[in-house]
């Protein structure tokens, strides 16, 4: 029950969010200031905003005041920015076009929310008829070209600044219900608002107060840039005598005189209002990308540009603490990672402060349910979590004493495949159809040595050799589709080894294929590992497997480990009661079990972290102190480390006499 109550618990309450969501505001704030960018944004437009409010105050004339004796003069003590073509001070008029220019835009854009947020709730909610009716018509007005359509409007309504806003409104409405709507079809169907419609609320409460606070952050992001543009189009129309009517000054309409009257002569009277526009313009964007980054919004269309650069984007709030001189023994030490993932509702943190190493030649074995946060803590070590969604804000990746999180893409490079290599869950999608065996276990050698495409060859039917595929020279010129599941998983292993890696991460490489052959590929694995003496990260949920190969086993559930110790002793005398829930739902050939037990409830959704420990839904154990404050992983005495401060006093049921654990652990001792 506790399990399903996080799950309906809208997000965007305050009361119960966790820790994560609640210093949300100040997280937003925190990253735009640590946003140059949007920082100078933010300057810039507060400076425009009290000139254009205190334009009576810092203008020194009035906007249609008239020197006749100065017609285009040039700038002096008297006149800062010179004189416009009717004798009128250029700074003066420059300082009441942003008024009005600034009033237009922010007119606009309120006017065009009120209309389009309620309209793009309601078609998005409550979708049906109603929801086709106001999409064809937004899509109407989406169909004109938004300059064309506001002339036509302004056109028919005749020139003036209302009727400018009027004509500007009638274009932003249509986009901004299509996007609001968007926002809304996509929490419509999450549980926090079913299970707000089941105890009775009426529709308009749960728009109201369901989903428009979690369509807000985008919103947000698209007025603002939306106040940009409004800001250009105005200028458009101002400029096409559409607009603002002379002589109130608007940027837009000075800079018409100035092209009118002085291009040639004084051209500064053309280039002030148009670096005004331009700036404006540039900041409303700059700020709306930065409240993108800094609340979590997703971006759509085309992938980030972190996403196109192939590195996951680095952004820790923390300095990094000082690395300290590498231990020898160890080869990968992760400290304190965190990472984000942007989703429509904010930010979410999907790992939070994992700590682990690994030493040479020992293989840790990385387990826990789906959605514990494995794959991505794998991916983020290669840093190849798309950006967006992922980010990583605290902790370190030490390879060797070398901070993977510090370092440019074109380092970062080299670590891939020559220091790390990574193997994925499924061989069907990680070998490129169009492309042979050889060409990419050539490729693989090229990318980090320099190696003539003969020589790449021979050693790749070595490479094929040495992953037991049979008539490796023959082999080489096959395409994908012409192996079978377990060969193309053994095609990769090769490629992963191509450049003699110091560690592997295997995330998942069994889970696609069958019994058989999963054992086929295990066996290998370990082979292989023992020969070339490699370390090795191995992801699985799968318990039996982590037992086969690992030297030290890690529990992750909820993005975060429970439990880290020798292999032997995880299965022999688990300390985390998740642990013990695991190996208890281990199929085994042998050993005194009956019947197979199973954990009831679900790993939580990121957004919905119980506090406390984030087992306790779950767990059997489970009393008032679990959910109070945030439990720490401890160090045990005997060694190791746990995430439950009663684990001492609990009797938990390992697997003690199964064959499959006790095997291997023979084989160690
Ligand atoms: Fe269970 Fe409490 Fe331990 Fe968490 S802290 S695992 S809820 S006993």
């Amino acid at each position: 029950m506790a399990v399903l109550e996080t799950a309906l618990l809208d997000p965007a309450a305050d009361h119960e969010l966790p820790p994560v969501m609640m210093s949300r505001r100040k997280r937003v704030v925190k990253r735009l200031a640590r946003n140059p960018l949007a920082v100078m944004a933010i300057v810039y437009l507060i400076a425009v905003v009290i000139v254009a409010v205190f334009a009576n105050v810092i203008a020194p004339y009035g906007f249609a005041d008239r020197d006749p004796g100065l017609l285009l003069g040039s700038p002096s003590r008297h006149h800062l920015l010179g004189t416009d073509a009717l004798g009128r001070d250029t700074f003066t008029r420059l300082v009441f076009a942003a008024r009005v220019s600034l009033r237009i835009s922010v007119s606009v854009v309120a006017a065009a929310s009120v209309i389009a947020i309620p309209l793009g709730l309601f078609s998005g909610y409550k979708g049906g008829r109603i929801d086709y009716l106001i999409m064809r018509l937004a899509e109407a007005g989406n169909s004109f070209p938004p300059l064309v359509l506001a002339m036509a409007v302004a056109g028919i309504l005749g020139p003036g600044t209302t009727n400018a806003m009027y004509a500007l409104t009638v274009v932003v409405v249509p986009g901004l219900t299509r996007v609001t709507r968007g926002q809304a079809l996509a929490v419509r169907e999450e549980t926090f608002v079913e299970a707000s419609k089941a105890i009775g609320t009426r529709d308009w409460r749960v728009m109201a107060k369901r989903v428009l606070p979690s369509v807000a952050s985008p919103l947000i992001v698209q007025g603002t840039v939306m106040l940009g543009g409004v800001l250009l189009a105005e200028a458009g129309l101002s400029y096409l005598g559409l607009g603002t009517r002379l002589p109130t000054p608007s940027w837009g309409n000075m800079l018409r005189e100035g092209y009118d009257t002085a291009l040639f002569t004084n051209p500064w009277q053309v280039v002030i209002p148009g670096i005004a526009i331009a700036l404006t313009v540039l900041a409303f964007n700059t700020l709306g990308d930065g409240l993108r980054d800094a609340l979590g919004v997703a971006r759509s269309g085309p992938k980030g540009r972190s996403q196109r650069r192939g590195l996951t984007t680095v952004f820790r709030e923390k300095a990094p603490a000082e690395v300290p001189a590498p231990d020898t023994s160890t080869l990968l030490a992760v400290k304190g990672l965190t990472v984000e993932f942007a989703t429509e509702r904010g930010q979410v943190r999907v790992l939070e402060n994992l700590s682990f190493s690994i030493n040479h030649g020992e293989v840790l074995g990385l387990v826990g349910e789906s959605g514990s946060g494995k794959s991505v803590t794998a991916l983020s070590i290669m840093r190849l979590l798309p950006s967006p969604p992922g980010l990583i804000t605290e902790g370190q990746v030490l390879l060797e004493g070398t901070d993977l999180l510090a370092l440019p893409l074109k380092s970062m490079r080299e670590v891939r495949g020559r220091r790390i290599s990574m193997i994925f869950q499924d061989p069907m999608t990680s070998l490129d159809p169009a492309f042979t065996v050889g060409h990419h276990l050539i490729e693989a050698q090229r990318n980090h040595a320099d190696i003539s495409k003969s020589d790449a060859r021979k050693r790749s039917v070595e490479l094929l050799d040495l992953v037991q595929i049979p008539a490796a020279a023959e082999r080489i010129d096959s395409y994908p589709h012409q192996l079978s599941g377990g060969m193309r998983q053994r095609v990769m292993i090769a490629t992963a080894l191509a450049s003699n890696p110091s560690l592997l991460i295997a995330d998942e490489p069994t889970t696609a294929l069958d019994v058989t052959v999963q054992a086929q590929i295990l066996d290998l694995l370990r082979e292989l590992q023992r020969e070339l003496k490699m370390a090795m990260l191995f992801v699985t949920h799968d318990l039996g497997v982590i037992a086969d190969i690992s030297d030290r086993v890690a529990v992750m559930y909820a993005g975060q480990i429970v439990e880290e110790s020798d292999a032997a002793d995880v299965f022999r005398r688990p300390q985390h009661p998740y642990t013990e829930g695991l190996l208890g739902a281990m199929p085994r050939l042998h050993g005194d079990a009956d019947r197979l037990t199973i954990i009831r409830g679900m790993v939580p959704m990121a957004h919905a972290f119980p506090n406390g420990c984030r087992f306790h839904p779950r767990c059997e154990y489970a009393t008032d102190a679990c959910r109070g404050g945030a439990v720490e992983l401890d160090t045990r005495s005997g060694g190791g480390r746990v995430r439950c401060p009663l684990s001492s006093s609990l009797s938990l049921i390992g697997t003690a006499g199964d064959a499959l654990a006790s095997e291997r652990v023979k084989e160690k001792r």
